[in-house]
């Protein structure tokens, strides 16, 4: 069932690493999925969905993994997109661009692009539906969630309603765009309206990036920060009410501390976040071995983001996943280990027996004969 898409992508040298790499990088490309991975001693291969290379521009890699969730949550499916990996790897670069205030359109991240990409596929849609755009942002620190919206509120409470959708209570949801009988009809006025909330729409989201950069005083790195675009459809036939939500998760650095250089505050902080991001991989580990293997049990309650991340991750969506490198000698470590996190979503989905298991999950996950260990001895 679990629809995941795996892409890498790697950032160039910095300048510092230009200077102690000499321009050698841990990398060569053999075709668009594929490279090899140089350590010291070893060399191996790797194989995603999709790789992107240096010098790969933030368009290409919208609309390769963001796009298509944009297009479904238009029609009521989410569609959830995750960045993955140590802190300077390049997560923030690809959710948000350089800054969110980003002038510079090419440098444009993904979290712009879907918002302009929604309001593009809502002014293509049909007129029958009513389409709102409402936008949140929460931050997880020490295993508490933040409205990133309201400052205020520091322990936003995450619950699940009769119909196991996940909520944020009391979260702060900003409309941004109020195209209230703007698609009835496709007639001037109407699509005038619709550019008119998509820049306000622009506008405000600059205005929320400035309060971020300026007001956040936990470092990104240390936090996850997750941004819900939900889209409400409702018929103007019938009334009835769909959502599809595009989730975009910019994961804390997943550096290992090294036990002697951390302590007090900041081994916490490192303690927590390798929990939660190992609480990630158990959940995308037990999403991917197949509903036999679930048990019925597949440990969302683990952590804060992997709860957030529920019915986005189990329900009717979505998933890819970003696994950010750098391409310098000097992180091969911490990019191995990214690139393994990678590899457990990834091989397993393209090994037979996942296509078996998807024809059966169409058939409302009947059992297979695989066990959750059987499969996993196969991730690397
Ligand atoms: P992370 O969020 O993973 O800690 P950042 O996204 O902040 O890392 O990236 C670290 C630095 O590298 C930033 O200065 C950023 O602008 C730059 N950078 C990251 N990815 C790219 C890229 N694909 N192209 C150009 N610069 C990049
Ligand atoms: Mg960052």
């Amino acid at each position: 069932m679990s629809n995941i898409t795996v892409c890498a992508r790697f950032r160039p040298l910095s300048s510092k690493e230009k200077k102690d790499s000499r321009d050698n990088i841990c990398i060569s490309s053999l075709n668009s999925e594929s490279f090899v991975f140089k350590e010291e001693k070893e060399e191996c291969t790797f194989s995603f969905d999709k790789v992107f290379y240096e010098e790969s521009m933030q368009a290409d890699v919208y609309e390769f993994l963001a796009l298509p969730i944009v297009k479904d949550a238009v029609k009521g499916v989410n569609g959830t997109i995750i960045t993955y990996g140590q802190t300077g790897a390049g997560k923030t670069y690809s959710v948000e661009g350089t800054s969110i205030l980003e002038c510079d359109e090419q440098k444009k991240g993904l979290l712009p692009r879907v918002v302009d990409g929604l309001f593009e596929c809502i002014k293509s849609a049909d007129e029958l539906t009513k389409y709102t755009v409402k936008l949140s942002m929460v931050e997880i620190y020490m295993e508490k969630v933040r409205d990133l919206l309201d400052l205020t509120k520091d322990n936003i409470q995450i619950k699940e309603n009769k119909m196991q959708e996940i909520l944020l209570s009391g979260v702060t949801e900003i409309t941004i765009s109020d195209p209230e009988g703007a698609l009835q009809s496709l007639s001037v006025r109407q699509s005038c309206l619709i550019t008119l909330s998509y820049s306000t729409t622009t506008t405000l989201l600059i205005r929320l990036g400035h309060l971020m950069w300026t007001e956040m005083n936990v470092g990104s790195s240390r936090s996850h920060c997750v941004y819900i675009l939900t889209v409400q459809l409702e018929s103007t036939t019938d009334k009835r009410v769909k959502t599809g939500k595009v989730i975009l998760v910019d994961l804390a650095g997943s550096e290992k501390v090294e036990k002697s250089g951390a302590e007090g505050k900041v081994l916490e902080e490192a303690k927590t976040i390798n929990k939660s991001l190992s609480a990630l991989g158990n959940v995308i580990n037990a999403l991917t071995c197949g509903p036999s293997a679930r048990s019925s049990h597949i440990p969302f309650r683990d952590s804060k983001l992997t709860r957030i991340l529920q019915d986005a991750l189990g329900g009717n969506s979505r998933t890819v996943l970003l696994c950010c490198c750098s391409p310098s000698p000097s992180n091969a470590l911490e990019t191995l280990s990214t690139l393994r996190f990678g590899m457990r979503a990834k091989h397993i989905k393209a090994s037979p027996l996942v296509s078996r298991r998807e024809d059966r999950h169409a058939k409302k996950h009947e059992d297979i004969t695989l066990t959750k260990d059987e499969s996993c001895d196969r991730i690397l």
